[in-house]
């Protein structure tokens, strides 16, 4: 598994008084299931956006896997961590077929390999392939597009994924089966998973530990579910 390792990061926006993330230090060991949980605004997917290199940090370290992620190569790290976001952030120019296939396409996975991945992900997450993988995203409800979100995070089969309020649009009963797959992928295939909700009991449910941010967007709590629950 890959080790996430966050060091006094700090992160300012320009013309904010506030910093986003303040002096966050952090380790996110290696194949567990952290979820960060906390009030809008804490800076919670500006820390994803930060492991993923999305964004820079104004100050502070980030290494993945024992390396300073800023030396990573871009499409090393694309091919290493899988990011799904509450807005599915689907192409939507894109068929469902192709949009699970982003990333396997980029990295010249051969189309029979792709095409079986595609279907197997879409099946994962509970979406009849032969019915959806030639649809457009704007045709698919909001929470089937987080489903085919997921389903493109882990087509590459990454060992670290981010996972942004990824089922907060997702009917109960779905959510409660990704969730379990998602413990699943992390007991079998030893994956390293960072999550954000704003459920507690979803943290509770499949987190290894709970990093709980306040409003100063420092970490005020970082433990097991039991002793977080105990306090
Ligand atoms: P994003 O992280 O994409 O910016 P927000 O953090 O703004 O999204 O929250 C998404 C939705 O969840 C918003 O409609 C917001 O009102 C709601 N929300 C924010 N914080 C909480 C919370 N602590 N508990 C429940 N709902 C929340
Ligand atoms: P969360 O995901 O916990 O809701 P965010 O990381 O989205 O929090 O935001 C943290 C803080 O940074 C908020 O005050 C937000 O308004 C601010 N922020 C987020 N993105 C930007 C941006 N691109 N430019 C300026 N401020 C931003």
């Amino acid at each position: 598994g890959v080790e996430i390792v966050l060091e006094s990061v700090t992160k300012r926006y320009p013309n904010q008084k506030q910093p986003a993330v303040d002096n966050v230090n952090l380790t996110i060991p290696a194949g567990e299931i952290v979820v960060f949980v906390g009030p809008s605004g804490c800076g919670k997917t500006t820390t994803m956006r930060m492991i993923n290199r999305l964004i820079e940090p104004s100050s502070g370290t980030i290494t993945i896997g024992g390396k300073d992620a800023l030396s990573i190569d871009p499409n090393e790290l694309r091919r290493g961590i899988g990011y799904s976001i509450q807005q599915a952030g689907l192409f939507p120019h894109l068929t469902i077929a192709k949009n699970v296939a982003t990333v396997p396409g980029l990295i010249g996975w051969d189309k029979q390999k792709i095409k079986a991945r595609t279907d197997e992900m879409l099946d994962l997450v509970g979406l009849d392939p032969d019915m959806y993988r030639d649809r457009y995203p704007r045709q698919l409800s909001g929470g089937q597009q987080q489903r085919v979100g997921v389903a493109r995070a882990l087509a590459a089969d990454p060992p670290v994924l981010l996972m942004d309020e990824p089922f907060g649009a997702v009917d109960p009963i779905t959510r409660g089966l990704l969730q379990d797959e998602l413990m699943r992928l992390q007991s079998e295939l030893g994956k390293t998973i960072v999550f954000v909700t704003h459920d507690f009991n979803e943290a509770v449910k499949l987190g290894d530990r709970i990093a709980v941010l306040g409003n100063q967007s420092a970490i005020m709590q970082y433990d097991t579910p039991e002793a977080i629950l105990a306090n």
